[in-house]
């Protein structure tokens, strides 16, 4: 498997993920790609490379594995070292985008319950830049129809969505934008590309916070861009992806690609152990509602089946009987969830979106769509669900002791 060719077809998605862009090292045979972390490359002439890489931020060989490997798993119709591009964050990857695909003038048309982070870009910084952009409903095409105009030149959509587990059907959605020429992007973050394949229903581009699954231990920021099947395309967002620099060092792509070959089985624990907790959470006494795309109550669980047939990811919402206190006291009892942000890492972390995630949303917006002051974002983790599910418990009897003594 050389490096810049494209991977037997047929192969599954693990050996893929162990195998493409990483062929043992040309030069000792290293079994693993090793961290070239060098900021130049030497040439035999002037302007006539060695291995084709001149300088770091605009290409290295450890980043390239990375970006082959990442664009295989999602299916593109190129070459993966052409459609694959590695950031140094999500928003990284989100910033440049914007920067290389639209101009003042231009319409965005974004979900409305995107990741806190997108939000605060296209609404703190990208307003700046003369590009209208619209906040709306995304679950199909006739919801998104009537926010078209005809100056809207791509879309962005998120799915499922944080931290109430919406989804958007992307097969419905994605075929009105081709009818309307629109590019489409699709955030696959909450899914990883093990759950969901957003190429399949066609769209353009696919982005990564791969600081979540793909990277998997908490150790690592990283973002990314992959192109479904347009090389000019691929060609501008690379170009972009140099001229911005929001480009990840060698050592960060090395730990993302070491997380990514593992990708398949945690995601398939990841599955096991949410579903468990949601079904268990669900009949439990002292839960007022759980928010899990794998659960018949979500009102999108037809949709999630279609769309993601392998499982239903790691993220779920828990509102517990009362309030915001008797949240608070729960996500300060549990010993084996973490308090703190972010998600899809080994360990389970859990956090409170109305006062972490989602506050500077004010309390009637978020009220308005469902983040309630007792409701927590859980992110399942691929401990032993027995003993997740026995830390849950105790953290539910302390909630209602504390719930009882006011
Ligand atoms: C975390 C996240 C991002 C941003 O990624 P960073 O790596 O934190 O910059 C974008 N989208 C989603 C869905 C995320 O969860």
């Amino acid at each position: 498997m050389s490096n810049s060719t494209k991977p037997p077809s047929g192969l599954g998605f693990s050996t893929l993920a162990i195998h493409s862009h990483q062929a043992p090292d040309s030069q000792f045979g290293a079994v693993i790609p090793p961290i070239y972390q060098t900021t130049t490359f030497a040439q035999t002439d002037a302007g006539v490379l060695t291995g084709g890489y001149d300088y770091a931020r605009c290409g290295n060989p450890t980043r390239a594995a990375l970006e082959g490997a990442l664009a295989d798993l999602e299916g593109t119709a190129l070459p993966g070292h052409i459609a694959g591009l590695a950031f140094a964050s999500g928003v990284g990857a989100l910033s440049t985008l914007c920067m290389a695909l639209l101009k003042p003038g231009d319409h965005l048309l974004v979900g409305d319950d995107v990741y806190g982070g997108t939000y605060r870009f296209l609404t703190k910084v990208f307003q700046h830049y003369g590009v209208e952009v619209s906040f709306i409903a995304m679950s199909d095409a006739a919801s998104v129809e009537p926010h078209l105009k005809p100056n809207t030149k791509m879309m962005f959509l998120e799915t499922p969505s944080n931290p109430l587990l919406k989804l958007v059907d992307l097969a419905s959605v994605i075929g009105l934008a081709q009818t309307k020429g629109i590019t489409t992007c699709v955030d696959n973050t909450f899914a990883s590309p093990y759950l969901q394949n957003p190429f399949v229903h066609g769209a353009d581009i696919i982005l990564h916070s791969t600081t979540k699954y793909i990277g998997g231990h908490s150790d690592v920021i990283g973002g990314a861009l992959i192109v479904n099947n347009d090389a000019d395309l691929a060609e501008r967002l690379r170009f972009h992806q140099k001229t911005v620099g929001a480009t990840p060092d060698p050592f960060a792509s090395w730990l993302t690609l070491r997380g990514l070959k593992t990708l398949g089985v945690r995601m398939d624990r990841h599955c096991h152990n949410a579903l468990t907790l949601a079904q268990w959470l669900e009949q439990h006494p002292l839960v007022e509602h759980v928010v899990y795309p794998g659960l018949p109550s979500h009102p999108q669980h037809p949709l999630a089946k279609r769309q993601m047939p392998k499982g239903f990811g790691g993220m779920m919402g828990l509102q517990v009987k009362g309030g915001e206190a008797e949240a608070r006291t729960l996500m300060k009892t549990t010993k084996l969830f973490t308090l703190a942000e972010s998600l899809g890492g080994v360990e389970s972390l859990i956090e409170h979106p109305a006062t972490m995630t989602h506050a500077s949303l004010e309390k009637p917006v978020r009220e308005a769509i469902g983040i309630h002051d007792n409701l927590v974002r859980i992110s399942v983790g691929i401990e032993d669900v027995a003993d997740l599910q026995a830390d849950l418990e105790q953290a539910l009897q302390a909630a209602c002791r504390s719930m009882a003594t006011v």
